[in-house]
C-alpha cells in the first residue's frame, strides 16, 4: 500500500474515543530490571471500542495486555477500569479479572474438564452462579460461538480452533466489561484462523468493548476502531485503520507495514 494523500496536519495522537472511556492508562511506566517494557502508555479505550493493537515482536503488546488485567504490575502511573482503579489484590481482584476477559495465544482450557465445565467454573466459583444457570448460560455461549456440539468433550478432543473458542466463551460466561485478545489466531493452522476471527468480529459487531493484539491486518481493517502501533514500549502511532494502513505516519510504522504487508 502506499499513501494515498497527504499526512493531515495533526499530531500522531488525535484520534478520540467514540464513547465514555472504560479504560483509562494514563502514563503507566514498567520495567523488567532494566528493561523499560512500557513507556508512558496513555491509552483509552471507549466502552463499545475495538482497539486493535499492533508492533514488531518484543514491544511490549503481551505485557500492555497483562497490565490491564492486572498479571503485571505497574510501576509507575494508573489504570482504571469502568472509573475504577485496579485492586492490588483479594476478591477485588478476582472481580476485575471476571470483569475482564483474556484470551491468549495459547489455549490454555483445563485439560481435564470438558469443555462444558471450562465455561462453568467461572461462573459458579467467581460469579456465584447457581449450576444450572450456568450450564444454560455456557450452552448458549457455545452454540455462539460454534461448539454447541462439543460440550461434553475434552480440550484435547477439539481442534486449535475450536479450544479457541471454547476459550472465547469462557471469557464471555463471566459477563466482562472488557476483552482483551492477545495474538489469538497466532498458534492456529491458517484454516481454524477465519472460524475465530468471525467469532471476535461479531463481537465487535454486538457492542463488546475489545482489546486486541494481533498481525491480523484484515481483521484490524475490517473490526477495529482504532489501530495502536507499538515500538520499543511506546504507543508510537494511534489513528483510525484506514488512515493508518493507507498514511502511517512514522517512520516505525512505515516500516513495520512494508514488512508484514
Ligand atoms: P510483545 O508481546 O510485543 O512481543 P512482550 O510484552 O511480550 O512483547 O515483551 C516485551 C519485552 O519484555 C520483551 O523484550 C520481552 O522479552 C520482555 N519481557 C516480557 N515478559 C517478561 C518477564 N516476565 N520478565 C522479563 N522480561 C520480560
Ligand atoms: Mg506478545
Amino acid at each position: 500500500d502506499s499513501p494515498v494523500s497527504p499526512a493531515p496536519a495533526r499530531s500522531e495522537r488525535t484520534v478520540p474515543p467514540s464513547g465514555d472511556p472504560l479504560v483509562v492508562l494514563d502514563r503507566v511506566n514498567k520495567h523488567f530490571g532494566a528493561l523499560h517494557v512500557l513507556q508512558d502508555i496513555d491509552l483509552t479505550v471507549a466502552r463499545g471500542e475495538v482497539v486493535v493493537v499492533i508492533g514488531p515482536s518484543g514491544s511490549g503488546k503481551s505485557t500492555l495486555c497483562r497490565t490491564i488485567n492486572r498479571l503485571e504490575t505497574i510501576d509507575s502511573g494508573s489504570i482504571t477500569i469502568d472509573g475504577r482503579p485496579l485492586p492490588a489484590e483479594g476478591r477485588e481482584l478476582a472481580r476485575l479479572r471476571a470483569d475482564v476477559g483474556m484470551v491468549f495465544q495459547s489455549f490454555n482450557l483445563f485439560a481435564h474438564k470438558t469443555v462444558l465445565e471450562n465455561v462453568t467454573l467461572g461462573q459458579t466459583k467467581v460469579r456465584k452462579i447457581t449450576r444450572e444457570k450456568a450450564e444454560q448460560t455456557a450452552r448458549t455461549l457455545l452454540d455462539r460461538v460454534g461448539v454447541g456440539g462439543q460440550a461434553d468433550k475434552y480440550p484435547a478432543q477439539l481442534s486449535g480452533g475450536q479450544q479457541q473458542r471454547v476459550a472465547i466463551a469462557r471469557a464471555l460466561a463471566m459477563d466482562p466489561k472488557l476483552m482483551l485478545f492477545d495474538e489469538p489466531t497466532s498458534a492456529l493452522d491458517p484454516e481454524m484462523i477465519n472460524e475465530v476471527l468471525e467469532v471476535m468480529r461479531q463481537l465487535a459487531r454486538d457492542g463488546m468493548t475489545m482489546v486486541v493484539v494481533t498481525h491480523e491486518m484484515g481483521f484490524a481493517r475490517s473490526a477495529a476502531n482504532r489501530v495502536v502501533f507499538m515500538a520499543d514500549g511506546r504507543i508510537v502511532e494511534e489513528a483510525a485503520p484506514d488512515q493508518f494502513f493507507s498514511n502511517p505516519r512514522s517512520d516505525r510504522a512505515k516500516d513495520f507495514l512494508s514488512k508484514i504487508l
